[in-house]
């Protein structure tokens, strides 16, 4: 058996899982970057994310990201909303799909992109969302190029493909060991979970949640009053490219036209590449409850069927989508929501209306501003709360309650499930990312475990790279948004 020892192993390669494994080597230490499928880049990559959406918080890494992308030719671009699933009304909107969809714009800059909150009244007018609401597509080869030269640049950093994790050694609250699939051993310092299910929190027994919390669990007003099964809804992405001629493309037989939506056609957002296509995005493919009650080689070959019926569906009732055809299929499906894990502090409903824009707590290690927002109806009444301003996050919710070398950066963290209906973007799985890896190097360089951290310290190192911590942008970080590399 081989062993591995690092400084710190990261497990998965997904937006939290990168920044946190390019933020730790960056700082000295020495990193393992574990990941299952057979590349690298999680949801984003594997599942048709290919965007990220408008919100506060997107400075520090992922603008390095998207500077790097900038620098070659059609990677990266930013989009407007062009119509919006919100506005339709029949007998006034000259379109009529049950879809938003958005349209690259030039004349808009990165720092364009760093806010979705602040909708007068909550609700987000034609004019507001056109004035306000812009994101970051991205073509996702150029994206796992621009990760790859950066985890290769820092020279500390090791990536295995293809390889899960099956078991943890754990003493009195911390990792000793994990197993590998591929049979091997990994000895590290510390761990940072960023499998987005949670995985190495799991095997390691921590405390974890899945579905919807009860009401007295957190006090959340919006929860429901029992616990239950109930999760976001998932999608399978999908990509179209313009056709040499115009048509519809037939369905494979055995797939029904209507396949399985009765009277409730699914919405979808379609959302632009840098270099013309358009990615699908339908809300959802099917209902997080189903998704889970089924093994997912399963679900995803059903999600197949749908797309398939849904893309001809799309094309027989609207012919402006007659001059496209099917690209690609995302090989993953999007999850939205699953296990999350308790941590010191779980970040909630309150703590997410209350905004504060990073103030409220003195360990705020990332800020965000994402609607609370689910998707699909067995989530039961939909939530879908534009927020005022926005709100921190603190460094407590990536510490697993009674762990002391174990951090979590994904979409798994310490949020209620009401909560990471909003802390879940992109962008703010980076900034967990950032703040684990630095964290990781500062417990080092203080000799102190995961938990006893420094704070301030903490933020000031962010600051120092350019994290957002704070709302809003500083001068320092205008400055510096400024220089967006040369397209
Ligand atoms: C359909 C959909 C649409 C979305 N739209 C947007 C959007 O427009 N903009 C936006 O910003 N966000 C969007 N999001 C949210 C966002 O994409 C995700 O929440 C975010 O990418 C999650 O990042 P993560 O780091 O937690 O996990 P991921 O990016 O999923 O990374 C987890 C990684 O861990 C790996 N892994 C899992 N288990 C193991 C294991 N046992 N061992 C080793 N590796 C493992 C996985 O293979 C994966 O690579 C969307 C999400 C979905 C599903």
């Amino acid at each position: 058996m081989s062993v591995y020892t690092c400084d710190i192993a990261v497990i998965g390669a997904g937006s939290g899982g990168i920044a946190a494994a390019v933020t730790a080597a960056r700082h000295g230490l020495s990193v393992l970057l574990v990941e299952q499928a057979d590349l690298i880049g999680g949801t984003a990559v594997r599942a048709g994310v290919h965007c990220w959406e408008m919100g506060a918080g997107g400075t520090g890494l992922p603008f390095d990201i998207y500077r790097r992308m900038n620098r070659l030719r059609g990677a990266v671009g930013i989009y407007s909303c062009g119509r919006h699933m919100s506005w339709y009304d029949p007998a006034r909107e000259p379109y009529r799909f049950p879809g938003g969809e958005r349209i690259l714009d030039p004349g808009k800059r990165y720092v364009d992109t760093l806010q979705r909150h602040g909708a007068p009244g909550g609700q987000p007018t034609p004019e507001f969302v056109r004035r306000v609401w812009h994101g970051v597509p991205f073509e996702m080869e150029d994206y796992c190029s621009v990760l790859e030269e950066m985890l290769a640049e820092t020279g500390r950093c090791e990536v295995v493909v293809g390889t899960g994790i099956t078991d943890a050694m754990v003493q009195q609250g911390k990792i000793r060991s994990i197993l590998l699939t591929n049979g091997s051993e990994v000895m590290a310092t510390a761990y940072i979970d960023a499998t987005a299910d949670v995985c190495l929190c799991r095997v390691s027994g921590c405390v974890t949640l899945i579905g919807q919390d009860a009401q007295e669990a957190f006090g959340e007003p919006s929860a429901p009053e029992r616990p239950n099964d109930n999760v976001n809804g998932v999608t399978l992405a999908y990509r179209v490219t313009r056709a040499l001629a115009s048509g519809v493309e037939s369905l494979p037989t055995g797939i029904g036209h209507r396949c399985w939506w009765a009277t409730h056609y699914p919405v979808a957002s379609f959302n632009p590449y840098p270099r013309g296509d358009i990615n699908v995005n339908m809300l959802p493919t099917m209902e997080g409850t189903e998704y889970l009650a089924m093994r997912s080689a399963t679900a995803y070959q059903e999600c197949r069927r749908r797309v398939l019926a849904h893309w001809h569906n799309l094309q027989s009732r609207y012919d402006e989508f007659r001059d496209f055809r099917m690209a690609w299929i995302a090989p993953s499906m999007g999850v939205r929501e699953s296990y999350r894990t308790l941590c010191e502090h779980m970040l909630t409903e309150q703590d997410i209306r209350a905004g504060g824009g990073g103030r409220q707590y003195d360990d705020v290690i990332a800020i965000a501003d994402h609607a609370l927002d689910t998707h699909g109806r067995s989530t039961g009444r939909r939530l879908c709360s534009e927020l005022e301003e926005p709100y921190g996050v603190p460094y407590r919710c990536l510490v697993p309650r009674g762990y002391r070398n174990l951090l979590v950066a994904c979409r798994g963290a310490g949020f209620t499930s009401i909560a990471a209906s909003s802390c879940r973007l992109s962008r703010t799985m980076m900034q967990l990312g950032q703040a684990a890896g630095t964290a990781a190097a500062l417990a080092r360089d203080h000799d102190v475990a995961l938990p006893d951290v420094p704070p301030k310290e903490l933020r000031r190192r962010l600051y120092r790279q350019y994290a957002q911590v704070d709302w809003p942008v500083s001068a320092e970080l205008h400055a510096h948004l400024r220089d967006e590399g040369a397209p």
